[in-house]
């Protein structure tokens, strides 16, 4: 009689358990901040191939080509006064990020007038 007794108290916890679970990975879901997409001006490094591409908010760099299909593109900005398209790389994790590195520069005039390499869709 004991035997059972413990066995079926057992039961519902097991299923309580499960309903925690199930709570806990609704509330984690809910948590998790919506991704949306946007347009980026991405530049390929190694061959050199600036095209657009829609990524999501959590989407880390380097990302593919669709060239080359090497994972080697990055943010690319575009100079407004020598026309140089380079790339920005997000700096690396734990990696100290200096002021001069927050205010991007053309690597070719230093100029940092930049600007969007593609012209926004009107
Ligand atoms: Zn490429
Ligand atoms: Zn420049």
């Amino acid at each position: 009689m004991v035997a059972q007794t413990s066995a079926q108290s057992k039961a519902p916890l097991i299923i309580l358990i499960i309903i925690i679970l199930v709570a806990l990975s609704f509330i984690v879901k809910q948590a998790m901040p919506k991704k949306y997409y946007y347009t980026a001006d991405l530049k390929c490094e190694s061959c050199g191939a600036v095209f657009q591409q829609k990524i999501s908010t959590g989407t880390t760099f380097p990302v593919k080509c669709p060239k080359c299909k090497k994972k080697t593109a990055y943010r690319a900005i575009k100079c407004l006064d020598c026309g140089e398209i380079f790339t920005i790389h997000p700096p690396k994790l734990g990696e100290m990020v200096s002021p001069e590195m927050m205010m991007p520069k053309c690597p070719k005039c230093a100029s940092m007038n930049l600007g969007r390499v593609f012209e926004p869709k009107k």
